[in-house]
């Protein structure tokens, strides 16, 4: 087969056209789930879809499909999508690339004349950021039957208390159409990296096989407020000592683990936050990542060690929980070895890489065959208003989903 391109340009402008509605003064992007705005970037989108003749249809959940049809439309579909929602101040690409990267395949399809038995839909899924309600990845995981939809429809927004429910009749997004997974030969997500990999590595296309393993932990260290002046260091109770032991053993568990270990700590809190004052408790959140299960299993047992052990030897108390766990991903071969044939048709440079961060691909693949294609962006910013993909990147990306798609629907 020979490679195919679509049209990059037209995919650049329809970008920027999106990136109008929710415009921030910083170049970003503020077009939250289920808002007035989402809602128009919606129309936007099921107008040119309507245009191409393409029909579309909500369901439940508020996810959008839309579907070009195959010359056997009784055949399971090949889908493509991510989500149009952005965070308070995001960008122009991260989602919305992955559903309008779709709909110009369908439109290179339609221009191109190209044949392909199997129906192509591309989806717009509900609230995949979750910065409007809490629950990232919303639509997908009500579709793939990981969240029960009533519990999703209870969900209230942070800024205005709305329900998902209510929200969705007052924009006329809650379809018909059960949100529930339907036969599908196979799935794609176009999106860029969010990561620094591919551009330090001077790289076009990332061929994704799967999501690392990730956990939330919540750590909390109990010492004994004290004054700060009179209490010698040595008769001391002071949980940020405990730490001070902890941090240099867990940074050096990520070494043990190698280049691809995740350890953050993103929230330290001392209280009671005085500057005089011995803190007699200190609050941590710990987040662990890699995208080998046995390196993550280890990684993960040897922080508890660590922490007890650190703990034990100050003679303070501490609790320790996990508070959220993604298990990862391996893709399947058949959608990974689809993309990594039409990188290599098309001769873009490439490697294989794990997604850092959490898609709709994560819940999909549960249900069908799935894998992801990723491009580079600018200094690896993502959830920011300064994130940039380059046009020609933003193209290269979209041929590769139009060749890997064509290969599963043919
Ligand atoms: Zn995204």
């Amino acid at each position: 087969m020979s490679a195919l391109q679509i049209n990059h340009q037209r995919l650049w402008s329809r970008l920027m056209q999106m990136a109008k509605i929710g415009a921030t003064v910083n170049g970003g992007c503020n077009r939250q789930a289920l808002t007035t705005l989402d809602k128009e970037g919606r129309d936007l989108l099921i107008g040119w879809a309507t245009e191409l003749g393409c029909s579309h249809r909500f369901d439940e959940i508020g996810n959008l499909f839309i579907r070009k049809e195959g010359t056997q439309p009784e055949l399971p579909p090949v889908i493509t999508g991510s989500h149009l929602d952005t965070q308070p101040t995001g960008g122009k690409f991260d989602g919305i690339y992955g559903v309008l990267g779709g709909f110009e395949v369908i439109e290179s399809i339609i221009e191109q004349n190209l044949e392909h038995k199997h129906s192509i839909e591309v989806v717009a899924w509900t609230n995949e950021e979750g910065s409007r309600f809490d629950c990232a990845m919303m639509g997908s995981a009500v579709w793939t039957d990981f969240m029960p939809l009533q519990q999703a429809y209870d969900l209230k927004a942070f800024d205005d208390g709305a329900r998902v429910e209510d929200e969705l009749i007052r924009l006329g997004h809650k379809g018909e159409h059960a949100a529930k997974a339907f036969p599908v030969k196979a799935s794609y997500e176009l999106h860029i990296e969010q990561g620094p990999v591919l551009e330090k590595e001077g790289l076009t296309i990332g061929v994704v096989t799967g999501v690392q393993h990730m956990s939330r932990h919540h750590l909390n260290i109990f010492g004994q407020e004290c004054h700060a002046g009179p209490t010698p260091m040595a008769m001391r109770k002071d949980p940020v000592q405990a730490l001070s032991l902890l941090l240099p053993k867990l940074y050096a568990a990520a070494d043990k683990f190698g280049e691809d270990s995740r350890v953050t700590f993103g929230m330290l809190d001392a209280q009671p936050g005085s500057p005089n004052t011995v803190p007699g408790k200190l609050s941590i959140s710990m987040d662990l990542r890699h995208p080998d299960e046995a390196s993550y299993n280890g990684l993960v047992a040897d922080a508890y060690a660590h922490i007890k052990a650190a703990c034990e030897e100050l003679g303070v108390d501490y609790t320790l929980e996990e508070t959220w766990k993604a298990p990862g991903v391996t893709f399947a071969k058949d959608c990974v070895d689809a993309v990594q044939a039409a990188v290599n048709d098309l001769g873009y440079s490439n490697r294989q890489m794990v997604s850092g961060a959490g898609h709709d691909s994560v819940h999909v693949s549960k249900v069908c065959d799935t894998s992801m294609i990723f491009i580079p962006c600018r200094d690896g910013l993502s959830h920011n208003e300064d994130e940039y993909a380059s046009p020609e990147h933003v193209g290269q990306g979209g041929d590769v989903l139009l060749n890997a798609m064509l290969r599963s629907a043919q």
